[in-house]
């Protein structure tokens, strides 16, 4: 099939790849290699194709690889794009980042090119998306056809594996893969009767049943495998979880990402009164907006010093000749807590409820707990029956001490709970948290204030 004669008019940019690095106005983009899928469309607004594709039959594929090429606004790609074969109806460019922009919007202008003339043009911005040199087998892996399978496999997790669950600034937690199911539970508790799975109704009583009275071991035949990206600060509190496996990206090995973690304003708040572990209230717009910028300062510096002690181009020479290339394990060392890092994160499925249970609770950082947030709901669309069943008896349950049932006891035979508390020898954040446990609301005031 030939090449059209005519193509003209925008396309639109469907998926965008990832920049490398982002500097300053004009725009630079610098790419080690690039992956955009783009599409020729249609606008209602005119009449008829904006974009004529001549002689295309079925949307055809084609993966066009540009190694190390820089590009500025204004100047287009130095690399010319080169379609082998049959012109495709759509186009698939790969990048692969070395470092990217703290701003997670792309800007891009990208330029096609049919035939060896310029002929297609888009413009736009998009989200970044995370890459690494895994992204491409990752998106690969995304698009395969599924493979078939005696495993059992959960539809609704399926759906969501590889998908890129964005969390906080810069990070995201995906599910890269997982074993076992609700009915896998079962069929572990069930060994010692010889039989798998019945009906879903007793698999679920059983399920609830295991859940209810600690007999967690059939829960650990369910594992699950994540991606996680995440600022090193909360890193530090997840892997405190010490029954996970783990594999974090190397900074001795690897020239680690330009990002850092920013909060939101409304996130950015006064150290709490009453809980030392805790935040209190928000700072006003301008209070806030200078400690983000201090914040930002302090990431920046760190960054530029980290990238002229490595002193790389991104292809392992040095940007500077004059100056040594610093060990990468030790040019590290300044940077701050709210670096982000990565890792696989591979857990069972009873140590990952406990993580749930510890780390979404409202007690939480928030940055972590956002992060335990996206996990919950992952675990839901996996094993709706154990997570059913977590949610009852563990997470939006409660447990009372042994001098808590006693009033608890009294207050449902009729006594009066600001009467009965006192006399405890309850602290007064166990009476708090007793109190709005059972939702019965701040004490009445007594005639003395008391
Ligand atoms: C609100 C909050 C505040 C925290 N503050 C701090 C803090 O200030 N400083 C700090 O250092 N940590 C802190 N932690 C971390 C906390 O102490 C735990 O380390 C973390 O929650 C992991 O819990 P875990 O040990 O149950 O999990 P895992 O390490 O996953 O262990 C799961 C279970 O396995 C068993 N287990 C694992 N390892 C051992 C072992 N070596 N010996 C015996 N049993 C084991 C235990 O039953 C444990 O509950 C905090 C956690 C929370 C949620």
């Amino acid at each position: 099939m030939a090449a059209p004669d005519v193509v003209s008019g925008p396309v639109r940019v469907v998926a965008s790849g990832q920049v490398t690095t982002f500097e300053g106005h004009p725009l630079t983009l610098r790419f080690a290699s690039l992956t955009i899928k783009f599409r020729f469309y249609d606008d209602p607004a005119q009449d008829g194709p904006l974009a004529r594709l001549d002689a295309v039959t079925d949307p055809g594929e084609v993966l066009v690889h540009c190694v190390n090429f820089d590009t500025a606004e204004g100047r287009g790609t130095r690399t010319p794009l080169e379609i082998p074969g049959e012109l495709p109806r759509w186009l698939h460019f790969r990048l692969f980042r070395f470092g990217q922009s703290p701003d997670r919007t792309l800007h891009y202008t990208l330029y096609g090119s049919i035939g060896g003339e310029r002929t297609v043009r888009s413009t736009g911005e998009g989200e970044t998306m995370a890459s690494e040199d895994d992204e491409r087998d990752l998106t690969e892996a995304r698009e395969a056809p599924p493979a078939a399978t005696r495993r059992p496999t959960v539809p609704a997790l399926e759906e969501r594996l590889f998908e890129l669950n964005r969390v906080l600034d810069h990070g995201f937690v995906r599910v890269i893969d997982y074993m076992g199911d609700d009915a896998a539970i079962v069929q572990a508790a069930r060994v010692s009767y010889g039989k798998g799975t019945r009906s879903s109704s007793s698999d679920r009583g059983l399920v609830r049943y295991l859940v209810r009275h600690r007999h967690t071991t059939p829960l650990e035949m369910c594992e699950i495998k994540l991606h996680v990206k995440l600022p090193i600060f909360v890193a530090r509190q997840w892997i405190r979880h010490r029954t996970a496996n783990v594999n974090e990206i190397s900074g001795r090995y690897s020239i680690l990402d330009r990002e850092f973690y920013l909060p939101e304003p409304e996130h950015v708040t006064l150290q709490s009164s009453t809980n030392r572990q805790g935040r209190g209230d928000a700072l006003s717009a301008d209070q806030a907006a200078r400690v983000l910028d201090v914040l930002r300062q302090d990431a920046l510096r760190t960054f530029e010093n980290y990238e002229n002690l490595l002193n790389d181009d991104g292809q392992g020479q040095p940007r500077d000749p004059g100056l040594p290339q610093v060990a990468r394990e030790l040019a590290r060392t300044n940077l701050t807590l709210g670096t982000y890092t990565q890792w696989y994160w591979k857990i069972d499925l009873h140590n990952l409820m406990s993580f749930v249970g510890l780390r979404a609770d409202a007690h939480a950082q928030y940055e972590i707990r956002v992060y335990a947030e996206v996990i919950a709901d992952l675990v839901k669309a996996w094993v709706p029956f154990a997570w059913e069943a977590f949610v009852d008896y563990k997470q939006q349950a409660h447990t009372f001490s042994r001098e808590e049932m006693d009033v608890l006891r009294q207050i449902v035979q009729g006594g009066d709970p600001d009467a009965l508390l006192p006399a405890t020898s309850l602290s007064s954040r166990e009476r708090g948290a007793f109190r709005r446990a059972l939702r019965l609301g701040p004490p009445k005031q007594t005639s003395d204030g008391a």
